[in-house]
């Protein structure tokens, strides 16, 4: 058994560490303020290659592996927990749609700009009745000729409403000829007849991630913009939510090594009753136990990125890494806040900014109480 990153994950984890910190960490206070989405930091980040990562040369990407992918997101995670989403969508889950389902001439297309962070690329499954019920989903794809013609409310989409998203991959249900319905999966542009950006959501933090509703009213995409086969288009996009797990799991984990540095950092340097409160055990022991948790939930995505890079089942590992990982970040966001005392509930510290942002991670992807739903899943399959 090897616990050795390679030194290529190693070399792309320290080089992301380095410009995260360097690029990303100074304006991420001014971000969340301003809710301004940060083109040029995503330049950036497509210039150093990290949107195609996990995707052949050919296609634009590096040849890389699903492990340094989640480093990547890890590592910007603990900068700005934005970026880790970007990513996440763009590439863990939609990129990775088109290239395991898209056909040659759509991967040239539509994967290699997202693959290169020229075009970023957005997921279209939730729906304003349908949530943690995706199957439930009643936005209409119709064969009109030579174009499917779709109808639907798309809610919660992230990166869609930034400048540079090309694409948002549409889940909807299709009439099978007296069979009843399929649900298909299409890739909408952007710039489709009938597609329509909804106001930007207001929301409770993570503002410099771009979140918006999507209307399809009568929205005409070519018939070749069917994604992969259409009796399956839910479980496409079931199958590319596995690896978007994983990513949120190193998300949670980048936020929570944050918290605890800022926890820890404070500690060292905040004195009462004549010294720092690190040296209080009460203290050093809430340090401790999310030392311990992050550790823990690190060693459980990096599992699962590994399981897949091997091409092995990795479903309770994604979801049990989601789970943990996300509902241990809470813990140690409000612990860390709660070392720095009121300081903390000031917004120009920042542990009081992911302390507002990580409930976010519990809910996208897949409730806590839908990864248990899996997790049980694949217990029963045992
Ligand atoms: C900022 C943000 C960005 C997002 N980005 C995207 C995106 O890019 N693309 C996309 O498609 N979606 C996106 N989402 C949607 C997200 O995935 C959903 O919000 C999530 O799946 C939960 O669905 P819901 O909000 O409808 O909650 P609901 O499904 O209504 O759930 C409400 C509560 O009921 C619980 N619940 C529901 N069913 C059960 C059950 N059977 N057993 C026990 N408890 C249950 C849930 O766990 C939850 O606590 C985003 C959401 C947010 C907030």
């Amino acid at each position: 058994m090897d616990f050795d990153l390679s030194k290529e994950q190693k070399m792309i984890r320290d080089e992301v560490r380095k410009f995260a910190r360097k690029e990303i960490a100074p304006k991420a206070e001014e971000l969340e303020r301003t809710g301004e989405y940060p083109y040029d930091l995503m330049e950036k980040m497509a210039k150093l290659g990290l949107m195609g990562i996990p995707f052949p040369e050919e296609y634009g990407g590096m040849g890389g592996d699903w492990v340094s992918l989640h480093l990547v997101i890890e590592e910007l995670s603990r900068a700005d927990a934005n970026f880790g989403a970007i990513i996440d969508v763009t590439t863990s889950v939609v990129g990775q749609e088109l290239y395991v389902f898209g056909t040659e001439e759509q991967k040239r297309k539509y994967l290699i700009p997202i693959v290169k962070g020229e075009k970023i690329g957005a997921f279209g499954l939730t729906e304003p009745d349908s949530g943690s019920d995706a199957g439930s989903l009643t936005t209409t794809a119709e064969l009109q000729g030579d174009e499917w013609v779709l109808n639907g409310t798309k809610q919660f989409i992230t990166n869609i409403g930034l400048d540079n998203a090309s694409l948002v991959l549409v889940a909807a249900r299709v009439q099978n000829e007296g069979k009843g319905d399929i649900i298909s999966t299409f890739i909408v542009p952007k710039d489709a007849p009938g597609f329509e950006l909804g106001e930007k959501y207001r929301k409770m933090a993570m503002h410099a991630s771009a979140t918006h509703e999507v209307i399809l009213n009568s929205c005409r995409i070519p018939k070749d913009n069917l994604l992969g086969d259409p009796n399956r288009g839910f479980a496409q996009h079931l199958a590319v939510l596995e690896t978007g797990r994983i990513s949120i799991a190193a998300m949670a984990v980048g936020v929570a090594q944050a918290c605890m540095e800022e926890a820890l950092r404070w500690a060292q340097g905040r004195a009462q009753f004549g010294q720092p409160i690190f040296n209080f055990q009460a203290v050093q022991f809430k340090l401790a136990d999310m030392a311990v948790a992050i550790e823990l939930a690190r060693n459980m995505y990096l599992k699962a990125a590994w399981l897949k890079d091997q091409g092995r089942q990795h479903a309770f590992e994604a979801s049990a890494a989601k789970l943990f990982a996300s509902e241990m970040a809470e813990k140690v966001a409000s612990d860390a806040l709660h070392i720095h005392g009121g300081y903390g509930f000031m917004e120009e510290y920042p542990v009081s900014r992911y302390f507002k942002g990580i409930k976010l991670l519990q809910i996208v992807e897949g409730t806590s109480e839908v990864q248990r739903m899996l997790i049980a899943r694949t217990l029963a399959r045992q």
